[in-house]
């Protein structure tokens, strides 16, 4: 049961520059009962100070999976969170690091779901976070915020863990529809957007913030497969009176 709700959860590092971190996150993530870790574009990997770092956890590291895109990375979740030191200017719905914890067992029980962390230096593009349905935000010296890459890592797997530990309220299953995954949503974006800018409504030039403005909009209906299969065809009938 706890492995199996575990197993869905996957910890995804964008553009990771040193090796050392993503050791210390693989052990981080052991520690947590967590083993699926995803790579998008790490700078050195594998690499000795990688292996160090993970003390025993060299099996993460050994079956990491490394990727060329966030996008790859998490196209086949329904859940995707990602984690900031810092608030946007647009501002993204967050969930603070308890509720996400209970939200991220709750539905790894149904599907596949990620945590994304950010590059050493500069973490999340806004681009980055807006592929997430959630920024998680750990609550830090307001002066002195950004943690430790694998410290974040732990602290966001630690809230996660402490709810397998406690009775499961969260094991029943909501009777849901099956939710889109993030490749799909994405599809949904690209196509939207195209038609946005046949009907004039969005200047390519001068795009602005409707784009971001949309997909957070969609993000917070947590869209259905079929929702999203209407949506894709309403956008296709007014290409076809468009054409
Ligand atoms: N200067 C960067 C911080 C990078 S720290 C920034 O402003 O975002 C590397 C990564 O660790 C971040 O991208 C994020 O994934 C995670 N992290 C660090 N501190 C965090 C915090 N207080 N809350 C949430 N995530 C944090």
């Amino acid at each position: 049961m706890l492995q199996d709700l575990l197993d869905n959860i996957r910890v995804v590092l964008v553009h990771t520059s040193h090796p050392g971190n993503i050791g210390a996150v693989a052990r981080a993530m052991k520690t947590m009962c967590l083993k699926n870790l995803y790579l998008v574009q790490p700078k050195l990997f594998p690499d000795p100070a990688a292996t160090v770092r993970a003390k025993q956890a060299e099996d993460i590291l050994d079956n990491a999976i490394l990727v060329d895109t966030l996008q790859e990375a998490i196209a086949d979740c329904c859940l995707v969170m990602g984690t900031s030191a810092r608030p946007r200017n647009l501002v993204w719905p967050s969930m603070d690091i308890a509720q996400a914890g209970k939200q991220i067992i709750k539905e790894s029980s149904q599907y596949p779901v990620a945590i994304v962390f950010g590059r050493e230096r500069t973490g999340l593009t806004n681009e980055e976070i807006q592929m997430c349905h959630y920024q998680i935000n750990i609550p830090a010296n307001p002066h002195y915020s950004s943690l430790n890459l694998a410290a974040a890592v732990q602290i966001v797997a630690y809230e996660i863990y402490k709810n397998v530990m406690e009775p499961m309220e969260s094991a029943h299953k909501d009777p849901v529809n099956e939710l889109a995954v993030q490749a799909e949503l994405q599809g949904l974006y690209e196509h939207l957007e195209q038609v946005l800018i046949q009907l004039a409504y969005l200047d390519p030039a001068q795009p602005g913030q409707l784009m971001p403005r949309l997909q957070r909009l969609y993000n917070r209906a947590r869209l259905e497969k079929a929702e999203v299969n209407i949506l894709r065809g309403m956008l296709t009938a007014v290409q076809k009176k468009l054409n």
